[in-house]
């Protein structure tokens, strides 16, 4: 695979990085991943909003300006994809390269900027028939508004969730569920849908976001409440949205089967709402 690092496009495998940057030794950078329809970027306004963002808030002084469509149009072109394939683009960037010290340097640096193109399908089993999640303790730092690269407490939490024959991990703080390792969380009760509110406990995701107009559009009753963990054993539908997998349904939390692992109607309909959107605007 074709990469792309500090303005150059490299092999994976060749591509070089100065080990004091400031990413590779304090995970200090964000990042955005974006997912690929025909050939178009899904909600780029919405993703490079968020990643302008995440940079400000981290005081990484970079302006984006139209690098994440030219680095995706030539990294398309040198991986000789085609416009069917499904893909999944990444692009971080760190602070640059200083000497080993907490404190940000005083002079300008020249910023890290690395991206990748690959293939990544939606997980059809589990987009089709749901996952099983369980919760653990929500022991990430306190700014989860910022899409910072440093990921470990998410991994840790997925890895988890793995070794005890679950798919992911719910999160949660002070009883309060937050969101999935990288996705959020809705749950429906009555006809009423629940997520989380767009605070510094959650990532806002771009995907949360689309699921929350459509539920407008559709005169759905939508909550920014969160469910604390008491009242799981209650719900009628559970469902994880993200980048990646769009709207996937859970059927299983820690012990407690959700209707009987049927995935529910309206996460149904959202999902179709969701494939009518694609359909119509990334053809
Ligand atoms: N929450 C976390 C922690 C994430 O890492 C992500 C995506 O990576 C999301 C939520 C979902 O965000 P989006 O819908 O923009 O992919």
């Amino acid at each position: 695979m074709i990469v792309y690092v500090n303005g150059k496009y490299f092999e994976e495998n060749e591509a070089l990085i100065n080990v004091a940057d400031r990413g590779y030794v304090f995970s200090d950078g964000a990042y955005e991943g974006f997912r690929i329809y025909n050939n178009k970027i899904f909600k780029l306004q919405e993703h490079k909003n968020r990643f302008q963002r995440s940079l400000d808030e981290l005081k990484i002084s970079y302006k984006l300006e139209n690098e994440i469509e030219e680095i995706y149009k030539n990294l398309f072109i040198k991986n000789s994809y085609n416009k069917e394939d499904e893909l999944f683009y990444y692009m971080q960037i760190t602070r640059g390269v200083a000497p080993r010290d907490h404190s940000f340097p005083k002079e300008k640096l020249e910023a890290g900027v690395y991206a990748f193109l690959s293939k990544k399908a939606v997980n059809l089993d589990s987009y089709t028939n749901g996952i099983k999640v369980c919760t653990l303790p929500d022991n990430r730092w306190a700014r989860c508004d910022i899409k910072a690269i440093s990921l470990l407490a998410n991994c840790l939490a997925k890895q988890t969730a793995i070794e005890n024959g679950y798919d992911d991990t719910l999160f949660v703080h002070d009883g309060v569920i937050t969101e999935g390792t990288s996705t959020n969380v809705f749950f429906v009760k009555d006809d009423i849908i629940y997520t989380h509110a767009a605070t510094n406990r959650i990532l806002n995701g771009v995907t949360r976001n689309f699921v929350l107009n459509l539920c407008k559009q559709n005169n759905l009753k939508i909550v920014e409440f969160p469910l604390t963990i008491d009242k799981l054993s209650s719900i009628d539908e559970a469902f994880l949205t993200g980048t990646s997998g769009e709207i996937t349904p859970i059927t299983k939390i820690d012990s407690i089967i959700i209707r009987n692992k049927k995935v529910g109607k309206i996460t149904k309909k959202l999902q179709k709402k969701y494939r009518e959107y694609l359909d119509e605007n990334y053809y």
